[in-house]
């Protein structure tokens, strides 16, 4: 600070200087645009509506759309200084290449020819599949369909898959188990017409801030939160069901248990429209009140109360997030909610629905139409009649569609371990920090010939071990659409243009395309993301994602339509899935499914006294590539820190701040901040994941499920100790307090 403004001589009068906005009247004057933009915010899957303030060319602020259904004006922190994200100091600017161990700058014709030559070399020697790519659930949905075109079709690998198994496989794959195709059935709406809403799992309070305003909307309802932590949902909660690590199949086996028992479940619909409910009554009947409250740590009142409250609701909400995905048995768990929700007839129905609330803010639509874990329009990789119809509609010989998905996430960094993955390509997104067991990831990075990493930002923890990294556009510079968790379909728009160098990542595919030969093959006469999205409404055409009748311009007239909107449509309202009770299946009905509870994999032991959980918190994103470089953000919540329970840390002889380390079978997070805190249980701890610096991934495990593939983040055995620094800093106080009471030598 200049001596000047020491002495209040500076008063910065231009940088605090109010003036009248036309549309919002008094305000900063900073932040008075020439023009706004209206847009969807690019962090979370809730998919709130808004407008960047662009002055100059430069994007000055950011406000709430009033009138998107979503959002209605509000926006969470994140949202509201989305802005900066744009001008941050580690935006990716220019191509660059490793050269004698550094990253130089170079054009994009060299990157892009040498990424092709790289690529091409790994593939003619070591087999298509030698090259595996892993994108995000970041980018505009018309460039998920141009990538999964590209790397499918064009790279010919099928080892392609989506950072989005890391945070909703589970969900995708019980919904295809239960209903026959991965779509959540519900809608936002439902949380303000349930008058039973069930949240297993689901922080929204801190993850979908805003989804809370649709329940603070809904007056009558009576609000059911199971979670092993106090978190800000669960002191919204009117029950609060404080179960066990892990043990929510064993309370949904409960639930169903005394809801069969006591005849509260819906006959007419479990027998028209599921199949499976027979060996269910059979299966449920050992999970009593009294076994299923010693497996959770419930008491049987509450089991009960919550049972007699969801069989009694007119329409109860079953919403779920990371606290059911993040499982060995993710995708079980999605089962048993699905169960329970077909057997009390809660699907399809206002204010009904099993409901999953995803993460990033598009990660929908790489599900919809990535050609990752699903071919486009959520069609099978095993079914020959979708293979051969997409076939028809590309215009392509239907062997060169994959009969069977490639690797998952986890299987390419096991790939590249093992050197079966020599190649890799990384979009927009930073494994890092978000990838379980951090050691193995490096070890699998370390190993390849060659790794392309395309990003919004540089350096991050990923783009520093790459030999080439893509400087890539990020929201608000560049033009699309993303679907939000309730299938709402919403405008994205391009305000400013990228930093120095940097492309819109479909630009990229599309340069990489020609640069392959396959441009006028794959993607005849495309040259902007309409051209992609109109082939996209043409594939998606009477699927269930039927995007046919959708347009650019009626999306921005009404902020966002849900799908499916089949051509031809002329109404705009609220959609949900399976409302006529018809599931695609074979035989249009639901599957319910016997699921058992399992103790989790690694269990806590003497050597490893604490179940660590992990989670988020509202100020940051992922692992802060973006919001790291939010100043206000940052301010608000700059480091990570440790939640013990008071009875553990009076045990270790901890105190609140202390810096301590967290130490598992696999590694150490070092000098984490300590809060002593009821929030967390006996037994358990709790470390927010978004901190490169303290990455609680050293220490998490490498289990994932087996049918989803999503990793167990959520549990595994650590141990807390003083830290190193902390336990020399303790040693000099003592050492000074017996100095002081005169009992040193
Ligand atoms: S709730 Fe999600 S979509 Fe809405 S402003 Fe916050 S981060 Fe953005």
């Amino acid at each position: 600070m200049s001596l000047r403004r020491k002495l209040g001589l500076e008063i910065l009068a231009e940088k605090y200087s109010y003036d009248e906005d036309p549309q919002y009247g008094h305000t900063s004057a900073q932040k008075i645009p020439d023009r706004w933009v209206p847009t969807t915010c690019g962090y979370c899957s809730v998919g709130c509506g808004m407008f960047i303030g662009v002055k100059d060319g430069r994007a000055v602020t950011v406000r709430g759309n009033p009138n998107h259904p979503v959002n209605l004006g509000k926006l969470c922190p994140k949202g509201l200084s989305e802005h900066y994200t744009l001008e941050a100091p580690n935006r990716a600017k220019h191509p660059l290449l490793r050269r004698k161990g550094k990253l130089v700058p170079v054009s994009w014709d060299e990157a892009l020819d040498t990424m092709v030559e790289k690529f091409r070399a790994t593939q003619e020697r070591y087999g298509p599949d030698a090259l595996g790519v892993i994108s995000t659930g970041q980018l505009v949905t018309e460039e998920f369909y141009t990538l999964g075109k590209l790397v499918q079709l064009g790279f010919g690998t099928k080892n392609y898959d989506g950072n989005t198994t890391l945070c909703m496989a589970s969900a995708v794959s019980g919904y295809k188990r239960s209903f026959g195709s991965d779509g959540p059935p519900g809608a936002y709406e439902d949380l303000q017409k349930a008058d039973v809403i069930f949240l297993i799992g689901a922080n929204i309070a801190d993850n979908h801030p805003i989804l809370c305003q649709h329940l603070e909307a809904n007056p009558r309802k009576t609000l059911i939160v199971a979670d092993p932590r106090v978190t800000k949902t669960a002191m919204m909660a009117d029950l609060f069901l404080p179960l066990k690590p892990r043990s929510d199949i064993a309370l949904l086996n409960g639930l169903m248990h005394v809801l069969i028992q006591t005849g509260q479940i819906d006959c007419e619909y479990v027998t028209n429209h599921t199949t499976g409910f027979a060996s269910l009554v059979k299966f449920v009947e050992k999970y009593t009140p009294a076994q299923v409250a010693q497996i959770t740590g419930l008491s049987e009142d509450l089991i009960l109360k919550t049972a007699y409250l969801i069989g009694n609701a007119q329409a109860a909400f079953i919403g779920w997030t990371m606290g059911v995905n993040h499982s060995t048995q993710g995708a079980e768990t999605v089962n048993a909610i699905n169960n329970l929700a077909l057997i009390t007839g809660n699907v399809g129905r206002t204010g009904a629905s099993p409901f999953s609330i995803t993460g990033q803010c598009n990660a929908m639509g790489t599900r919809e139409a990535g050609f990752t874990s699903s071919l486009p329009g959520y069609r099978k990789f095993e079914n020959a009649e979708d293979r051969n119809e997409l076939a028809r509609l590309w215009k392509i010989d239907a062997h060169r569609i994959p009969s069977s998905r490639g690797l998952a996430y986890p299987d390419i960094v096991e790939g590249a371990v093992s050197k079966k993955i020599r190649a890799l390509w990384i979009i927009a997104t930073n494994p890092i920090v978000s990838f379980p067991n951090l050691d193995v990831l490096k070890q699998g990075l370390e190993t390849l010939d060659f790794l392309v990493v395309q990003d919004g930002f540089h350096p991050t923890p990923t783009t520093e071990l790459a030999d080439l990294v893509l400087p890539a556009a990020i929201w608000g510079e560049k033009e699309g659409t993303y679907t939000n968790s309730e299938r709402r379909v919403s405008k994205v728009n391009r305000a400013v243009a990228p930093p120095g160098d940097a492309k819109s990542d479909f630009d990229i595919f599309l340069t990489l395309a020609d640069k392959l030969g396959c441009r006028d093959e794959l993607f005849p006469g495309w040259t902007c993301p309409v051209h992609a999205f109109e082939e996209w409404k043409h594939v998606s055409q009477g699927r269930l994602c039927d995007y046919s009748g959708l347009t650019y311009e009626l999306l921005e007239q009404h902020h966002g339509i849900q799908w499916p909107f089949p051509e031809g449509t002329t109404e705009i309202g609220t959609t949900r899935l399976y409302a006529d009770g018809r599931f695609p299946t074979e035989d249009g009905k639901a599957k319910l499914f016997c699921i058992e509870w399992t103790p989790f994999p690694e269990q806590p032991n003497q050597q490893f006294p604490f179940v660590l959980n992990t989670g988020r918190t509202v100020e940051h994103w992922h692992t802060r590539t973006k919001t790291g470089q939010v100043p206000i953000l940052e301010r608000m919540s700059p480091n990570a820190w440790l939640e013990m329970n008071t009875r553990d840390a009076q045990s270790l002889q901890l105190k609140p701040h202390d810096r301590v380390d967290v130490i598992s079978r696999r590694g150490r997070v070092r000098n984490v901040e300590l809060r002593v805190t009821e929030i967390v249980a006996p037994g358990q701890v709790f470390m927010p994941f978004h901190f490169a610096e303290t990455n609680a991934n050293q220490v998490t495990q490498s289990a994932f499920d087996p049918i989803s593939r999503e990793p167990n983040y959520k549990q595994c055995a650590v141990s807390v100790q003083l830290s190193g620094s902390a336990k020399q800093e303790r040693g000099n106080d003592t050492q000074h307090r017996k100095t002081s009471m005169g009992v040193s030598q």
